[in-house]
């Protein structure tokens, strides 16, 4: 007999939500803040086709649909408390949906967070998450704050980088082949992606400003000037282009394919920060506390616009925009 809706929340989303006054079951959740603590919320919606193939496992579906909500928590150094998971669905398959809440919870509980409500219809496949999470009062990390001088910053996996989750999709729209375990090796940026989110709590009080690259990095870098800068006066940025961190995989691709994933690859869910120089030291320590990567890529300036310099010090062309749903072909 096919699974309602009901038996279907139950079986495979309601589980114990310890860390909650109130879980999944009645009209709202309900969720106690520790004193002097301000709520962080941020919503991400994952279509089929626009966000993610239908070649991707519920697993993953499941990792990648809270990971990219993590990742904005992290952008803002919050900690993470609970999330809802509004779904629609065409069938409900059990396969399916045990592999979809297998990845939720594995990651939730990862990062010691409740699923505490949400909402189930029938429809086309989308999942649309809230995360909620807490952040000492008026020390939210947020796109705004950076000056001129600071240092410009990523965060990466070791032996990691930008761009390989655009490698990975570049293999599935079959306009690149990558050899022997390549695209294995690069697969996982796209479909399972690690919310920095301890590094992002350490960067509270270090880091000037900070957002979570979504949507490549000349885009996200241009909210962050804007944001930083005067209503008509954004801030510029100039970007040392081998200093950008790449795996040995992206290294070995011809350097237009290069620029294309580092600067505009899109997916990433690293953090770009900046911060002043005189904080790089504890910029390094929140780095090696929380086992994540750091790399200094540039510094920001005063005189708009984003310059990428290569290797010698020439201005390389940056012909691409941020990534605009509504712009793209
Ligand atoms: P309402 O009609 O009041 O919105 P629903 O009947 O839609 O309530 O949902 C019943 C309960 O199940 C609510 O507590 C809701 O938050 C929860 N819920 C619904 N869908 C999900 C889901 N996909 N994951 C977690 N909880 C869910
Ligand atoms: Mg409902």
């Amino acid at each position: 007999m096919a699974l309602g809706e009901f038996d279907l929340i139950q079986r495979y989303f309601v589980r114990p939500a310890p860390r909650a006054v109130l879980g999944v079951g009645d009209d709202c959740a309900v969720l106690a803040l520790s004193p002097g603590m301000q709520l962080a919320v941020s919503t991400d919606m994952l279509v089929e086709g626009r966000h993610f193939l239908s070649t991707v496992s519920p697993q993953h579906l499941g990792h990648k649909a809270l990971a990219v909500n993590l990742s904005d928590l992290a952008a803002c150094g919050a900690r993470p408390l609970a999330y809802t998971l509004a779904l629609s669905l065409p069938r409900a398959e059990e396969a399916f949906l045990s592999g979809l809440a297998a990845g939720l919870h594995a990651l939730a509980d990862a990062h010691g967070i409740d699923l505490v409500g949400g909402d189930t219809t029938a429809g086309p496949l989308n999942l649309c998450i809230t995360v909620m999470g807490e952040v000492p009062a008026g020390q939210a990390l947020l796109r705004s704050g950076a000056k001129p001088g600071d240092q410009l910053w990523v965060s990466h996996a070791p032996g990691g980088g930008l761009g390989d989750a655009r490698l990975a999709l570049e293999v599935f729209r079959g306009t690149l082949a990558l050899p022997g375990e390549g695209f294995a090796r690069v697969r996982p940026a796209m479909e399972c992606p690690q919310p920095r989110v301890a590094l992002g709590q350490a960067l509270r009080g270090v880091a000037s400003a900070a957002i979570d690259l979504s949507d490549g990095l000349m885009g996200d870098l241009g909210h962050v000037l804007r944001r930083s800068g005067a209503p008509d006066a954004p801030l510029g940025a100039v970007i040392r282009f081998d200093d950008l961190p790449r795996s040995a995989i992206l290294a070995d691709q011809p350097q237009a394919l290069q620029a294309q994933c580092l600067l505009a690859g899109g997916d990433d869910y690293e953090l770009l920060f900046t911060a002043p120089a005189a904080h790089r030291a504890r910029v390094l320590e929140s780095a090696e506390a929380t086992g994540v990567m750091v790399s200094c890529i540039g510094s920001l300036r005063a005189e708009p616009g984003i310059q990428v310099l290569d290797g010698q010090g020439q201005a390389m062309p940056t012909p691409w925009a941020g990534f605009d749903h509504f712009k793209a072909g």
